[in-house]
């Protein structure tokens, strides 16, 4: 009750929730406290979570913060929320995000942009929270949910944990079932959590995890007590520092925390390694011809037949073409262009296929490093939380802000983001693990020493 009168009160300037399920979520509570009385509580039982709009629930709209799905209510629950409901979860809702989970601003959404509950130091005006798990991020942030579901594509999970000052964790590629999760890059996304703290993520994520049949990227390897990870002595870890996580124009302050993370490693006894990937400097390039490519072709569900808001033509042609002019927003239709173009004939081998084969090398960088090392050190991002309305004008200057993130999600690997600090104008900043693939538990130990 407490956090539906907070998501009353804050919501409506937030924008954080698309749908809030009030109702549900008070009988799921009492449900999970009939459960507790009988001594049968679950992981999660009775924790008050948001749930982004792109994971499908079962009776509940779920949008995908677009125009084309915004009156879709799934008969089916995903893999992800149904494991969190059978730990006891309570759902208050339905969080916001950048459409179809294309943006790091969450300014791309059919149902309006989302506030950051942070703002600059003397200065009132409204900052984005990132994206495209910017609902979630911003609820978490600003306490009008305990934790909540992400996905993360290039980035999604991590930047918004990293612009609103909490925890959020992308896990190894077929950690999480991608089951009932609305498709935008098949090949990257993953489901992950965010909450305030480390500790919290781990909780969640034992819940997330976990093989399931119905997705055939899902991997069958036993889900780990993660909670277990937490406070863990890092004594001893080797941490990798790539010299290539640099961004022109990047903040001194961003450095200078960074210099801190490595410091507050070094005192918990890490052995600190100057490491190279030399691949990352193409991982945006590639990442965005790999995820338009795979977003062209899952979003060719949506033509107002089999799935989507339908606007009436005369022929066939022309109701896909009149639904999906309607339905989709601007973002959405420039990577439906650029993916298209790419896995064209003629263009296929010199764009997509070059690009899979750059993608081998940025996990080869990778696999190197992790002979020498443990686990990564990096900015998050190259920058704090940004103005609302900023960077909507030049897609490639937007795209730039995935720059440190990208190059995990091309090699599948696990990444973490942890909140270490704020910048000057006082906001909040946060430092990124990568780990060795389905080695989520050092990421915890290593979050826990730095948060
Ligand atoms: N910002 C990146 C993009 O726009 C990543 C999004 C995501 O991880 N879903 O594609």
């Amino acid at each position: 009750r407490a956090h539906l009168d907070a998501v009353e009160a804050l919501n409506p300037t937030l924008n954080a929730y698309i749908t809030v399920t009030a109702e549900q979520a008070l009988t799921q509570a009492a449900e999970a406290d009939a459960v507790r009385a009988r001594g049968e509580a679950g992981l999660l039982c009775g924790a008050p979570v948001a749930i982004k709009d792109l994971f499908c629930t079962e009776g509940v709209r779920t949008t995908a913060a677009s125009r084309i799905l915004s009156n879709f209510v799934p008969p089916y629950e995903s893999t992800v929320t149904a494991q969190m409901k059978r730990d006891g979860a309570v759902s208050l809702g339905k969080t916001n995000l950048d459409e179809f989970a294309m943006g790091s601003s969450n300014m791309t959404s059919a149902f309006g942009a989302v506030q950051n509950p942070w703002r600059r130091r003397g200065d009132d005006s409204p900052l984005v929270p990132g994206g495209s798990s910017g609902g979630s991020a911003s609820a978490v942030a600003a306490r009008i949910a305990l934790a909540a579901t992400g996905t993360d594509t290039g980035g999604s999970i991590r930047q918004p944990a990293s612009f609103c000052g909490i925890a959020g964790i992308k896990p190894t590629y077929g950690r999480c079932s991608r089951w009932g999760t609305v498709a935008f890059a098949s090949s990257l996304d993953q489901a992950g959590p965010l909450a305030r703290t480390v500790e919290d993520c781990a909780i969640l994520l034992r819940s997330m995890a976990g093989f399931d049949p119905k997705d055939s990227t899902s991997v069958d390897v036993a889900v780990p007590d993660f909670r277990a990870a937490v406070g863990r002595s890092v004594k001893g870890m080797r941490i990798g520092i790539p010299a290539e996580y640099r961004a022109p124009g990047m903040p001194e302050e961003i450095e200078r925390w960074w210099q801190q993370g490595i410091a507050w490693l070094r005192d918990a006894g890490c052995e600190i390694v100057d490491v190279s990937l030399p691949h990352t400097r193409y991982g945006l390039a590639t990442y965005y011809i790999v995820a338009p490519a795979e977003c062209s072709s899952n979003l060719a569900r949506y033509d107002g037949v089999r799935f989507g808001e339908r606007v009436e033509a005369d022929s066939l042609d022309a109701l896909y073409e009149r639904s999906r002019a309607a339905g989709f927003g601007d973002e959405v239709k420039r990577r439906i262009l650029i993916g298209t173009y790419v896995l064209s004939s003629g263009y296929y081998d010199a764009y997509y296929l070059k690009a899979q084969k750059v993608r081998s090398l940025i996990l080869r960088d990778f696999t190197e490093a992790f002979g020498r090392v443990d686990a990564l050190l990096t900015p998050t991002a190259p920058s704090a939380a940004f103005g609302l309305g900023e960077k909507m004008s030049d897609p490639v200057t937007m795209y730039l802000n995935d720059i440190f993130t990208v190059p995990a999600s091309m090699a599948g690997v696990p990444g973490m983001s942890v909140p270490v600090g704020l910048d000057s104008a006082g906001l909040p900043l946060g430092l990124q693990l990568i780990g060795r693939p389905f080695d989520e538990e050092t990421l915890f130990a290593l979050g826990s020493a730095l948060e």
